[in-house]
C-alpha cells in the first residue's frame, strides 16, 4: 500500500497524443505544481478486443517504449496498465491518492463515450478531470455553416477553418516533469505482447518506420527542408518520395496537427506557397473526416447516403482474399495492396484506386475494405479511414459519384508511367517494360516470355474483366437511384 502523500499528485492519461511537446493537457498537469504521474491504459473491451489493428499494434509498442525513454530523460516515468478505462484510473486514483486527472480530447464515438463517462464517475467522486485540445487543427463542435449545422461538403470547411485563423502556436516540450516519491506500479510493455509472434510479419516495418515523438520531428523537418515546395506536383505520383508520410505519427499523436500546420510555413521568399497550401489543406481534410464522424457517429458502420442500403454487394471471398494478397493481375492494385502488407501504408493515389476497385469491380462492401485498413494501417484512422471508404464509394459526404469508376490500368499508366512502383512491390513484374508494366495481360508472349513471367503461374491473369465489371456496377447503381 504506497501511503497518500502530503501534496497529493495529478494524473496524466496519455491516449493517442504519444509527445511532450505541444501537449496541452501535460503542461497543465505540470502547472498544478503538485508532482504529475504520466499513464497510459491498454483500453480493452470487455471480450478483451483492443482498439488497434494488427499493424498499429506494432506501433504502439515502439512509440510507448519511445514516450517512456522521452518521460525518463524529464525526471518522470510511464506507468502502464491494462483494462477497462474506468477501472483503472480508479484503481490509480486510489493507489496514488491523486487528486485530478488531465487528457487531451479525442473525437471518435468510442472514445467521447469513455471520456463522458470517466468525467463524470470522477466529479462525482470529487475527482477534478479536465480535458484539452491537441488531436486536430479546431475542434469538430467550432466550425458550424451559416444555419448552424455541421458541414457537408470540404470546400466551405475549408473556408471556415482558414477563416478561422491559425491554429494555435505549438508549446515547448517540459524540461522536467516532477515526480511523486514514489511511481505506482507499472505493466511491462514487453508482457502486453504488441508485436508479432511468430510468424513476424511486421519485420520489414522497421526498415521503414521510425516510431516515436523525435521521429515524427525530424519526419516533418525533412519534409518541410527537401519535399514541401514540389508537393503539389508530386503527391499524386506514388512512385516519388512526394509526400510527408507522417500519418502514423499523426495518428498517433506523436506530433500535433498544428505542429504540422506551422513547421509548413514555408520559404520567406514565398517560392514554395503552391506546396505550403496544398499540404494545409491536405491536413485539413484529415480534420473535416473528424468533423464528420463526430457529426455520423455511425459513419464506420452505415451509409451516409441511405439509398446505397439497398445496394446489391457481392459477398465474395475468393475475390476478396485475391485483394488482399495483391494478386488481382491490375499491376497498380497489386502494387498497393503489397505496399500495404509489407509497409503498414499505401499511397494516397493508391488507396483511392485499390478501393475502387474493390467496391467497383468487385461489388465487395465498403466496410470489408475498411476493416482490412484498419487491421494492416500503420496510420489507421477511425474518422479518415471511414470517410475516405464512404467518399471512394460514393455514399459519404461530399463524394466521388459511384459512377466515377477508376481504370486501374489507366490509373497506372497516369501516375506511375514508367512503372516505377509497380517495379518495387512487384517484383514479378521487374522486367517487364513501360509500355506493358500496368496491363501485362495484353503483352504479346514473346514480351512477356523475355521478361520472365508466366501469367496464372506466379503473377496471375485479371481477375476481373474491367469493361464488364464497370458495367456491372453501373447497372447495380442505376438500380438503387432508380429505387430512390
Ligand atoms: P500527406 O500527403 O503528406 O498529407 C499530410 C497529412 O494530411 C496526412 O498525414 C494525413 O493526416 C492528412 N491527409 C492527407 N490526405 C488525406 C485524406 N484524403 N483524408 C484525410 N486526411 C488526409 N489517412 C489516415 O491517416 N488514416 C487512414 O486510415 C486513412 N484511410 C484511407 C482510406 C482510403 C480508402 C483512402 C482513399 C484514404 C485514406 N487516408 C487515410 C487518407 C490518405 O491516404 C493518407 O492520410 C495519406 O496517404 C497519408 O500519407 P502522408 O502522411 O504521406 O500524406
Amino acid at each position: 500500500m504506497i501511503p497518500i502523500p502530503l501534496l497529493a499528485p495529478v494524473i496524466v492519461w496519455f491516449r493517442r497524443d504519444l509527445r511532450l511537446t505541444d501537449n496541452h493537457a501535460l503542461a497543465a498537469a505540470i502547472s498544478s505544481g503538485r508532482p504529475v504521474i504520466a499513464l497510459f491504459i491498454l483500453e480493452q473491451g470487455n471480450d478483451g478486443a483492443l482498439p488497434y489493428g494488427a499493424a498499429q499494434a506494432w506501433w504502439l509498442h515502439h512509440s510507448l517504449s519511445a514516450l517512456s525513454a522521452r518521460l525518463a530523460a524529464a525526471g518522470s516515468r510511464l506507468v502502464l496498465r491494462r483494462g477497462a478505462a474506468l477501472e483503472v484510473l480508479q484503481a490509480i486514483l486510489a493507489e496514488t491518492g491523486a487528486c485530478a486527472l488531465y487528457w487531451n480530447r479525442r473525437h471518435d464515438p468510442d472514445g467521447i463515450s469513455v471520456d463522458s463517462a470517466v468525467k463524470a464517475a470522477l466529479r462525482a467522486s470529487g475527482i477534478q478531470a479536465s480535458s484539452f485540445a491537441g488531436q486536430l487543427l479546431h475542434d469538430p463542435s467550432r466550425l458550424k455553416t451559416g444555419s448552424g449545422g455541421p458541414y457537408k461538403v470540404f470546400t466551405p470547411f475549408w473556408r471556415a477553418l482558414s477563416d478561422g485563423g491559425e491554429p494555435d502556436t505549438p508549446i515547448d516540450a517540459p524540461s522536467h516533469i516532477p515526480g511523486p516519491e514514489q511511481f505506482p506500479h507499472s505493466e511491462r510493455l514487453e508482457d502486453w505482447r504488441l508485436l508479432p509472434q511468430k510468424p513476424d510479419w511486421a519485420s520489414r516495418f522497421g526498415e521503414t518506420w521510425t516510431p516515436g515523438e523525435a521521429a515524427a520531428q525530424e519526419q516533418l523537418a525533412a519534409f518541410v527542408r527537401q519535399r514541401l515546395g514540389r508537393y503539389g506536383q508530386a503527391r499524386d505520383f506514388p512512385g516519388l518520395d512526394g509526400t510527408s508520410r507522417l500519418s502514423p505519427h499523426l495518428a498517433f499523436g506523436e506530433i500535433s496537427p498544428a505542429q504540422a500546420w506551422h513547421a509548413a510555413r514555408g520559404a520567406a521568399d514565398g517560392s514554395d506557397a503552391e506546396g505550403v497550401a496544398v499540404f494545409r489543406k491536405e491536413l485539413a481534410w484529415r480534420d473535416f473526416s473528424y468533423h464528420l464522424l463526430f457529426h455520423n457517429p455511425e459513419l464506420a458502420t452505415d451509409n451516409l447516403d441511405r439509398r446505397f442500403d439497398a445496394f446489391e454487394w457481392r459477398d465474395d471471398a475468393p475475390m476478396f482474399d485475391a485483394w488482399t494478397r495483391g494478386m488481382t493481375g491490375y499491376p497498380v492494385v497489386d502494387a498497393g495492396m503489397r505496399e500495404l502488407w509489407t509497409h503498414g501504408y499505401m499511397h494516397n493515389r493508391v488507396r483511392m484506386i485499390v478501393a475502387s476497385f474493390l467496391i467497383k469491380d468487385l461489388m465487395v462492401h465498403w466496410r470489408s475494405g475498411m476493416s482490412w485498413f484498419r487491421d494492416t494501417l500503420l496510420d489507421a484512422d477511425p474518422a479518415s479511414n471511414a470517410a475516405s471508404w464512404q467518399w471512394v464509394a460514393g455514399c459519404g459526404a461530399d463524394a466521388a459519384p459511384f459512377f466515377r469508376i477508376f481504370n486501374p490500368t489507366l490509373q497506372g499508366e497516369k501516375f506511375d508511367p514508367e512503372g516505377a512502383y509497380i517495379k518495387r512491390h512487384v517484383p514479378e513484374l521487374s522486367r517487364v517494360p513501360a509500355k506493358y508494366i500496368h496491363c501485362p495481360f495484353k503483352a504479346p508472349a514473346s514480351v512477356l516470355q523475355a521478361a520472365g513471367v508466366r501469367l496464372g503461374s506466379g503473377y496471375p491473369g485479371p481477375i476481373v474483366d474491367h469493361a464488364s465489371a464497370r458495367s456491372r456496377a453501373l447497372e447495380a447503381f442505376s438500380r438503387i437511384k432508380a429505387s430512390s
